[in-house]
């Protein structure tokens, strides 16, 4: 079990945008096609935009369509957190960063095959690190 990273809602303000508050404290949903990162095909590491913690590898990535980032696999099962969301009416399960507990987005099982699984994730809750070695 990893040290869980903890701020109280003013800290986490002080160091992110107020979009970036809205989706990964708030829960929030960035609009599709808006993202920075759902065209983005570069290599490297995507990591929470909250405590850098590493998240899903660009060799996961697939163009879903859906105007989100969306990916195969997280790069560790132990770095991200699941969870049953059953706002807005819908049955969903939530995906959220094991390290701070950002929302990230969810997890729907109409991917490709054969793990049938799609991490649809907003692109303000992700950084993208071309040189994770470094
Ligand atoms: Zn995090």
């Amino acid at each position: 079990m990893k040290d869980k990273l903890r701020k109280t809602a003013n800290e986490w303000h002080d160091v992110l945008t107020i979009e970036q508050f809205h989706v990964c404290r708030d829960k929030g949903t960035e609009r599709p096609f808006t993202g920075k990162y759902h065209d983005c095909k570069d290599p490297g590491v995507y990591r929470c935009v909250c405590c850098g913690q590493p998240l899903f590898g660009s060799d996961s990535k697939f163009d879903s369509g859906t105007g989100w980032p969306s990916f195969l696999r997280p790069i560790a099962d132990g770095n991200i957190d699941t969870d049953l969301d059953v706002s807005h009416g819908m049955r969903r399960t939530e995906v959220l960063c094991s390290r701070c507990d950002a929302h990230l987005g969810h997890v729907f099982e109409d991917g490709p095959q054969p793990n049938g699984l799609r991490y649809c994730i907003n692109s303000t809750a992700l950084v993208l690190d071309p040189d994770p070695a470094d």
